[in-house]
């Protein structure tokens, strides 16, 4: 079946509150039409500038403005990195997440270091992502430049609540970091939050947003509100092993060929849980005792619970390879004596040109 990139929040909602068994078997049914069931990547998220973000996402510790526990760090050394990365790899990771907490990637010495990093890990034969903030179309360039495999920017939630967590910048915002991700070869990796107090809507509103992109993301991190203590957010109950699972299974049906993870939250899930939320669909986890900043299962915890499920750990770049750069697929067209197919940002198909090629067939 051809991906869909027009669902609404109404089908979304209908699939998300289905007999639960209907959605398992639904979702399960796509995934191993699209991937492989028993294999799942696992993916190291490294911190490599903690704390002190002038954001203010209410689900963050590392917004300088909340009072939490969170020591700050000063961004990581590439020899640091380096040795991370190759701990990761050694204990079964194929992708390495760096993330640093700033609200946009300012050019200068910081983000020639991290070009330096992206460049360290790409030697090691691991799939490199990148969470820096907003990136302009040159800084996204620059980093497909050095290498990297991943852009990561989430949505949170629906454009409406969204409002509701963070006021220092809009969806829109999101969006256009996206759009520039996506002028270049590098993935987009993009998902959200449950348990913020956002209703179901709210969820299928953000799974619109998601799905409605064209290409849809190549990843798209699912995860469970870890209420931290200073944050706006701390009295927020924990997330139903139920949602997250219709979550993940209703990700998985809107979104067929995307890498589904299951991200935060894990530590409050039993193994059950979490084989119930592989079933649905989810096909990739982040390792490491901690997930930036907040407690994630122990690398051996996981590798015990991959044993026990008969689950393989994926292998880095075995997923689709990255996608032509919109400029590349442009020339393409062109090459072929056609307009460009995609728009300059956004990467909408054009109807017109669609509607052209529809009626130069038929005739
Ligand atoms: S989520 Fe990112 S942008 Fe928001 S406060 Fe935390 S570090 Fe800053």
């Amino acid at each position: 079946m051809a991906l869909r990139h027009d669902w609404t929040k109404e089908e979304i909602l209908e699939i998300y509150n289905k007999p639960f068994m209907e959605l398992l078997y639904e979702a399960a049914t796509i995934h191993r039409q699209h991937h492989d069931p028993n294999t799942v990547q696992v993916s190291t998220l490294l911190s490599i500038k903690t704390g002190g973000c002038p954001e203010d996402c209410g689900y963050c510790p590392q917004a300088a403005r909340y009072h939490t526990d969170l020591e700050g760090n000063d961004l990581m050394s590439i020899n640091q990195v380096k040795a991370q990365a190759l701990r990761a790899k050694a204990s079964g990771s194929s992708r390495v997440c760096m993330g640093a907490a700033w609200r946009n990637v300012k050019d200068g010495e910081e983000f020639d270091n991290v070009l330096e990093m992206v460049r360290t890990i790409n030697k090691l034969d691991m799939e490199v992502c990148c969470t820096l903030g907003m990136l302009t179309e040159n800084q996204a360039q620059r980093l497909a430049e050095a290498g990297l495999y991943a852009y990561n920017h989430n949505l949170d939630s629906s454009e409406e609540y969204y409002k509701e967590v963070i006021s220092t910048r809009g969806y829109q915002d999101r969006l256009d970091t996206i759009g520039n991700v996506r002028k270049t070869n590098v993935t987009v990796c993009s998902g959200g939050i449950i348990g913020m107090g956002e209703s179901e809507a709210d969820r299928a509103g953000m799974l619109v947003a998601l799905s409605t992109l064209n290409p849809q993301p190549e990843s798209v991190p699912i995860n469970a509100l870890v209420p931290v203590e200073g944050t706006p957010l701390e009295e927020q109950k924990p997330v139903p092993i139920w949602d997250m699972i219709r979550m993940v299974a209703t990700t998985r049906i809107v979104m067929p060929e995307t890498q589904v993870r299951l991200s935060a939250g894990r530590t409050q899930m039993s193994r059950e849980g979490q084989a119930m939320c592989f079933f649905a669909g989810a096909n990739s986890i982040f390792a490491g005792d901690k997930l930036l900043t907040t407690p994630n299962p122990d690398v051996s915890e996981d590798m015990e619970m991959f044993k026990m499920l008969g689950l393989n750990p994926q292998k880095p770049f075995v997923k689709k390879s990255q996608p032509e750069s919109v400029d590349a697929q442009n020339s393409k067209f062109q090459a072929q004596g056609e307009k460009p197919k995609w728009s300059r940002p956004g990467h909408k198909i054009d109807r017109n040109l669609e509607a052209q090629q529809k009626a130069k067939t038929k005739a």
